[in-house]
């Protein structure tokens, strides 16, 4: 990873150069809305959370809308370890007994939600937390998990959710007016019974029924990588077939790449995989003119 520049060092000038050369950006972006998943690294570090948190307060002021999701992997899996539990992953998604659904929520919904609330409104944003069950956004059923090489096997997962459909009516009241939204992917079924469900996905899903203009997912990692550990710029829906049967993709990957693939193939314009772990990987990726991370293609 590259030193960060020392800023103090810019010429006012050369600063102004800079901020003149967003101005298309800016622009091509105007009252738009980003879906932005905010996982990995970028999650638990303390300098790259502050830098998550002004970047995203920065598009809402340059007049762009951001949506937040986020995940809580690491999270979860310190406060099970605490209560003794072990967590256990069938092809990336966590198995959710009921216990785990309940250390699911208090992580998601109270502690990582108002982290997040907290570091953006420190920021100078005005950021508004929400569940799935908030204006009956999210609603969910149990997942049915088929094996990945078999199609006869099913994997009991517990209380992980399939998204049955995502009103947005919530996010778009809050974003047309001040405030971002920041979302936990938690959804609700019939009886009101909680599902855990991956925030990728809820991501993927919220940029396609907000018809978003980019859906970017921050992770822990360059992008996609190949079997030589090489970065993937870019990426079609065969290429990525060809990946998850290799094997190549695996694991937090597979929900992620599947996600961002039905967001492309719905009409959101733009969908990018990046590393959560560059300083202001955000404003890289929508002010900068540099490629960065992985692209998927719709076809
Ligand atoms: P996040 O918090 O971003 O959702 P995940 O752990 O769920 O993080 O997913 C990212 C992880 O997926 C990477 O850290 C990596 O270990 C794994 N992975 C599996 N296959 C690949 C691949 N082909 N390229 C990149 N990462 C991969
Ligand atoms: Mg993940």
């Amino acid at each position: 990873m590259t030193e960060p520049t020392d800023i103090t060092s810019i010429a006012p000038r050369d600063k102004a150069e800079i901020l003149a050369q967003a101005l298309p950006y800016i622009r091509k972006y105007h009252g738009k809305t980003m879906v932005i998943k905010y996982g990995g690294n970028a999650m638990t570090d303390p300098a790259l959370q502050q830098d998550f948190a002004e970047d995203v307060v920065l598009l809402k002021l340059v007049g762009i809308n951001p949506v937040v999701v986020h995940g809580g992997g690491p999270q979860i899996e310190t406060l099970l370890k605490r209560l003794g539990k072990q967590g256990q992953f069938i092809q990336g998604m966590r198995v959710t007994d009921p216990e785990t659904m309940e250390v699911v929520e208090w992580v998601l919904a109270g502690e990582v939600q108002q982290d997040i609330v907290g570091l953006i409104n420190q920021a100078g944003g005005k950021a508004v937390g929400l569940t799935g069950r908030d204006g009956a956004m999210i609603r969910a059923q149990k997942l049915r998990m088929t094996d990945q090489k078999d199609p006869n096997l099913e994997h009991d997962v517990g209380q992980v959710g399939d998204i049955v459909s995502i009103d947005p009516a919530v996010v778009k009241a809050l974003q047309d007016d001040q405030f971002i939204p920041v979302v936990s992917p938690i959804g609700f079924g019939e009886q009101n019974e909680s599902y855990n469900i991956n925030a990728d996905v809820v991501a993927a899903k919220l940029a396609t029924v907000l018809q978003a203009e980019k859906l970017l997912m921050l992770t822990n990692i360059r992008g996609v990588l190949d079997k030589d550990m090489q970065l993937l710029t870019e990426l079609t829906p065969r290429q990525i077939d060809d990946l998850v049967v290799d094997g190549t993709i695996s694991g937090g990957m597979i929900p992620k790449i599947a996600g961002a693939l039905d967001a492309a193939k719905s009409g959101v314009n733009a969908v990018h995989i990046i590393d959560g772990r560059v300083p202001h990987a955000l404003l890289l990726e929508v002010l900068g003119n540099e490629p960065f991370g992985t692209m998927i293609r719709s076809h």
